[in-house]
């Protein structure tokens, strides 16, 4: 049994296949523990009732699987060969073998690629309103974007931010006109169109103070102070090695095909590599749960 992925859902499917005996294997990839790896706090995890830093939590989750015998390996899934059994994965150039694959790769956000963007996710920037609007009670944010995602991100931050500036570099929205609407009827929701962001500051205090735009019509630039920075220019599932295999939909997304299962008997999907509507750490261990479970009724079926 081998598991890519080494997230929330990577590390759930883990324990749930350890403690059933079924000696899982979790290829760890690019970002140790995933997403939440790189976050700060996290406060809507069941069970942490005064929150808990991204680390630690699946840091946590690594150690409760590996309790239970779950073996953890460095490396990345470059290629796959499922069409027939057993399973083939090249792992950093090495082929492996098993009878059953849990795929929990995650996605990774969209970022714009600024000079600063990486230093300072998780210190005010973020993809994730959901996640961390919180945070920014009576404070100003920007979102990026010009998608229903941020129509709906924008929206949802209004709910504790005094004021949500929405950037988008084209003049014209393409967010459905439903969603546009909503948007601009929401007084706390600023419109700069034609605009881009050259950079996010402050690395120095190791927080979100202000940004940098400009109007890609006149050239004007100018600088903002804000408090958050999210962008909502949509997610990249991880799902290159299994193209043209697994069933992908067209932003390559896994299709489900019912539960955790894939178009392949053997293959189970779990968390943000399948999902595009709740992408949270708790829909994420859910399903690495139910693909476990998927799994292990697999294997039995197969008399393993
Ligand atoms: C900045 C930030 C803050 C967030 N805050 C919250 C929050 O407060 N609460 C919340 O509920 N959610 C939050 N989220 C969302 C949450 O992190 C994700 O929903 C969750 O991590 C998804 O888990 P996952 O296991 O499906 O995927 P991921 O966390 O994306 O993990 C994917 C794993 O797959 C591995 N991988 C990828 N490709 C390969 C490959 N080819 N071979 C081997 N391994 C591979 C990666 O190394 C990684 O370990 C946040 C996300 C971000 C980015």
């Amino acid at each position: 049994m081998i598991i890519i992925g080494s997230g929330c859902a990577g590390n759930t499917a883990a324990i749930y296949t350890a403690r059933a005996n079924l000696n899982p294997l979790a290829i760890i990839g690019h970002e140790p523990g995933g997403q939440l790896a790189i976050t700060t706090e996290v406060e809507n995890f069941p069970g942490f009732p005064e929150g808990i830093q991204g680390p630690d939590l699946v840091e946590n989750m690594k150690k409760q699987a590996e309790r239970f015998g779950a073996e953890y390996i460095y490396g990345s899934v470059l290629e796959a060969d499922l069409r027939n059994k057993p399973l083939r994965l090249n792992i950093d150039g090495e082929w492996h073998e098993t009878r059953t694959l849990i795929i929990a790769s995650g996605a990774s956000a969209r970022l714009l690629g600024l000079p600063n963007e990486q230093k300072l996710i998780g210190h005010g920037v973020s993809s994730c309103a959901t996640c961390d609007g919180a945070f920014y009670k009576d404070r100003k944010v920007i979102v990026v974007g010009g998608g229903d995602s941020a129509m709906e991100e924008a929206n949802f931050l209004t709910r504790f931010a005094s004021q949500v500036t929405l950037v988008h570099r084209r003049e014209h929205f393409r967010a459905s006109k439903i969603m546009l609407e909503r948007a601009r009827a929401n007084p706390k929701i600023r419109f700069l169109s034609s605009t881009v962001v050259d950079d996010v500051f402050d690395v120095a205090q190791n927080s979100v103070t202000s940004v940098k735009l400009r109007n890609v019509e006149s050239g004007e630039s100018w600088t903002e102070e804000v408090d958050g920075f999210f962008l909502a220019i949509g997610h990249i599932p991880n799902t290159k090695p299994f193209q043209g295999q697994i069933d992908l939909d067209h932003d390559g997304y896994i299709v489900s095909h019912g539960g955790a299962r894939t178009n392949i008997s053997g293959v189970f999907h779990a968390g943000d590599v399948q999902d595009r509507t709740y992408r949270q750490a708790i829909t994420a261990a859910g399903m690495g749960c139910m693909a476990a479970i998927e799994a292990e009724r697999y294997l039995e079926a197969e008399g393993h």
